[in-house]
């Protein structure tokens, strides 16, 4: 089923049932059938024909820091762009970024560069096409207020520029959100302002997440999306579920709004924590907790 892949891609460049757990921040989820690591944009839009004519199911992964992956693993070719996909460059006020790059990287390089606005990226350890499907953010910032535009490869593998407008962006949300596009970069307008000044807004970022976050356990920060007019972590303290824990999936001691891997969690005692918040939440204050976590399931039909 995969030799066609192995005619494209190197043997270096493919892991073979690569478990997922050395990917992702929470630390869980099986094995790939292959994950592969293209150099270009040229490799993928041959690799996403390959799949499409052999009806290999596939999945793009960033960095990793907003999956959840099951325990049985992932059924098909999982594209891993973090290791490639690299390129940036600034021209004036704006940030032409590949989709593989780290986006705190970036925000430190605009900063150095006197440019605004990717401050609120400090601390998010995500990459820039993670963060465009996720419409990442923080701290009043988020990526819809500086995109001007994102290239994205379609299921057939051909290139579409994206202008703001069309990218139907909202709270934690994308058009790309749909699972048929394969963000390869994006253009970022940015203000000019004082270095120093940009800095000490990260420091301080840097310094509120070290307080509140439970940076030294593998989670995939928020779990929840944030519901309008409620805030997830106090609301969970005031349900007593802060601490709880399933297997060694916990309700973060230090932000309840965060599942902690406390070690050994399988995917599955993620899962069911999950239900177990979202059930209390609806029973006991009528609320729907919605979650931010991408939650992949181990076969997909999407070629
Ligand atoms: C400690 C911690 C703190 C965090 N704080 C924040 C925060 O303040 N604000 C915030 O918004 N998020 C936060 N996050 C969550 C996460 O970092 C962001 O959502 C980030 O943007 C995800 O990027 P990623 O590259 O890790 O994406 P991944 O987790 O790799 O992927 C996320 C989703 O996007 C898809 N995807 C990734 N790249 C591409 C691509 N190029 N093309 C198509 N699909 C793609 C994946 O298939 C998956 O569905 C935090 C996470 C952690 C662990």
């Amino acid at each position: 089923m995969y030799n066609p892949i192995m005619n494209i891609i190197s043997e270096e460049r493919l892991r073979w049932q690569e478990p997922l757990s050395l990917h992702t921040s929470f630390k869980v989820g099986g094995p790939a059938d292959v994950m592969v690591f293209p150099q270009s944009i040229a490799e993928i839009q041959q690799l996403v024909r390959v799949c499409r004519q052999e009806r290999i199911p596939f999945i793009v992964l960033g960095l990793g820091s907003n999956v959840l992956f099951p325990d049985r693993g992932f059924r098909g070719v999982v594209i891993k762009l973090g290791q490639a996909l690299k390129g940036w460059h600034i021209s004036g006020n704006e940030i032409n970024a590949e989709a593989g790059i780290r986006l705190a990287y970036l925000s430190k390089k605009a900063a150095a560069n006197s440019l605004s606005g990717l401050e609120f990226a400090e601390g998010i350890p995500g990459s820039v096409g993670g963060a465009v499907i996720m419409n990442a953010g923080a701290y009043n910032g988020e990526m819809s207020q500086i995109l001007s535009s994102v290239s994205a490869l379609d299921r057939q593998g051909d290139l579409h520029t994206f202008q703001l407008e069309e990218m139907a962006f909202s709270y934690r949300s994308s058009i790309f959100q749909s699972g048929e596009w394969i963000v390869v970069s994006a253009l970022m307008k940015l203000s000019s302002g004082k270095r120093d000044e940009i800095e000490a807004r990260m420091r301080e970022f840097a310094r509120l997440r070290r307080e509140k976050q439970p940076l030294d356990m593998p989670s995939a920060g928020s779990t929840f999306k944030r519901p309008s007019g409620v805030y997830v972590g106090p609301l969970l303290e005031k349900m007593g579920l802060k601490g709880f824990k399933i297997g060694d999936a916990q309700v973060s001691t230090k932000h309840a709004g965060f599942i902690v891997n406390c070690g050994q969690a399988t995917a599955q005692d993620i899962l069911d924590l999950i239900k177990h918040i979202q059930q209390r939440a609806l029973a006991e204050h009528n609320i729907r907790l919605e979650p931010e976590v991408r939650i992949i399931s181990e076969t997909i039909d999407n070629y």
